[in-house]
């Protein structure tokens, strides 16, 4: 859980690039996700070319935010305006700081580059305002305090565009003041609970009217491929009030409250019950193995994972019949099952999953159309279980959504034991 204050922090991306699609805004999202968990949230996001158009919309924005987080821009360049706008917005002098001028004479020493006149300007800076040093490049930040700000009660961060340098600056420099500027005012708190099995649609019908019911409960979804995300805001009675109708209604289907992944939360089941885990990939190629290996500790419960595309590596590597193979073929729930148990067997782990489906474009029928796949769950001591699912997607989506398919298998497994 987080804590959510009431202060407006709105952000303006710079960049042309940015508009033109040749570089994704990914510090929009970046943002989005650290400032929520300081307990802050982005009222508003705007993006615009270099040069002059960051005025209007550094203008409209001082008039409404809090505090505005202003990224690229400053550059040596002359598309790169962000400084000279800003303090011209603000009102406020450029002065050269001697301690950043400093700092750039030693970056260039360091690389034995050479300094030109053109970086000279990165070492303005607002009368007054603090620069934020980039130990990563030659544009240090600037922080214009509300205090000096005669037009609003507006802060200004201004940060440079490069992720590299933009997020180091951000956690030693902008947080710590951000902290400071927050306050305590109108404390909310806020819970994201991951569902997979069921959609948006289901919560719509079985429980959208009732969470509207509670009190002061903020509460929107969001969809991703096999998960759909209940994500509540409010205070610690609200909250509880939209967790209780949700969990009597869906508890089923909960991958986790505490923003967990789904092979976060399979890890976690595996460890606590001190068993191991293999895979036998056909059409995931390997992604339900890289997921689990994302999470830090997968080693601990992770042994093996078989990549068998091949007919001739399901029968090589897990010992299933090539005749099996031969009459049900590859995608069906007898070869699904061999190679669940084949994987449990060749690795001596305690549960193990296979999936075995038809990507697509191509390889789809009548009887088994492009999408569908077979997954298989084996466990010692146990039953092997196996289902189809169907996921008529581009190749990609497919494999994510089988991968998360057959985690969710082995979660729910798991639970049972
Ligand atoms: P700057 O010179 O400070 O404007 O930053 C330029 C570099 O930072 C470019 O290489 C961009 O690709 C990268 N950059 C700037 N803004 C963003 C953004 N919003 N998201 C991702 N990368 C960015
Ligand atoms: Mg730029």
């Amino acid at each position: 859980m987080s804590q959510i204050r009431a202060v407006k922090i709105e952000v303006i991306n710079t960049g042309t690039e940015l508009l033109l699609g040749n570089t994704l805004n990914t510090h929009g999202a970046w943002f989005g996700r650290e400032l929520f968990k300081l307990g802050l949230r982005i009222s508003r996001q705007t993006t615009v070319p270099d040069g002059d158009a960051i005025r209007d919309s550094l203008q409209e924005t001082l008039s409404r935010a809090d505090a505005v987080i202003v990224t690229g821009g400053l550059g040596p360049t002359s598309d790169d305006l962000t400084r000279e706008i800003t303090a011209e917005v603000l009102g406020l002098e450029l002065i050269t700081d001697e301690a950043a001028l400093r700092s750039l004479g030693e970056f260039f020493a360091l690389r034995g580059k050479p300094m030109v006149d053109a970086n000279l300007k990165q070492a303005l800076c607002p009368v007054g305002a603090d620069i934020l040093p980039n130990p990563n490049g030659t544009a240090p930040g600037i922080y214009v305090p509300p205090r000096l700000n005669g037009r609003s009660n507006c802060a200004v961060f201004l940060l440079p565009g490069p992720p590299r340098e933009l997020y180091p600056m951000y956690h030693a420099e902008v947080v710590p003041r951000l902290r400071a500027l927050a306050g305590v005012e109108n404390l909310h708190e806020a819970l994201v609970l991951k569902f997979t099995g069921i959609g948006e649609s289901d919560f719509h019908q079985g429980i959208d009217a009732r969470l509207a019911e509670v009190p002061d409960l903020e509460y929107g979804y969001c969809a991703h491929i096999g998960e759909v995300d209940l994500r509540l805001i409010g205070d610690a009675a609200a909250l509880e009030a939209g967790r209780k109708i949700a969990l009597e209604r869906f508890g089923n289907y909960l991958i986790s409250d505490d923003e967990s992944s789904m092979e976060e939360t399979v890890v976690r089941l595996l460890k606590e019950r001190g068993m191991t885990f293999a895979t036998a990939e056909s059409c995931t190629g390997g992604l339900i193995a890289s997921r689990i290996t994302n999470v830090p500790g997968a080693s601990e419960v992770f042994t093996h994972g078989f990549v068998t595309y091949a007919n001739e590596a399901k029968t090589g590597l897990l010992g299933v019949s090539p005749s099996d193979i031969e009459i049900h073929g590859a995608v069906s729930e007898v070869v699904a099952r061999a190679m669940a148990e084949g994987a449990l067997q060749k690795s001596g782990t305690g549960i193990a999953v296979s999936v075995t489906g038809i990507a697509g474009p191509g390889g789809g029928s009548e009887e088994k159309p492009v999408g569908t796949a077979w997954i298989a769950v084996a466990m010692r001591g146990g039953p092997t279980e196996a289902f189809r699912v169907f996921h008529p997607r581009n190749r990609k989506d497919f494999k994510l959504a089988v991968s998360q398919a057959a985690l969710e298998a082995v979660r729910r497994r798991l639970k049972e034991v």
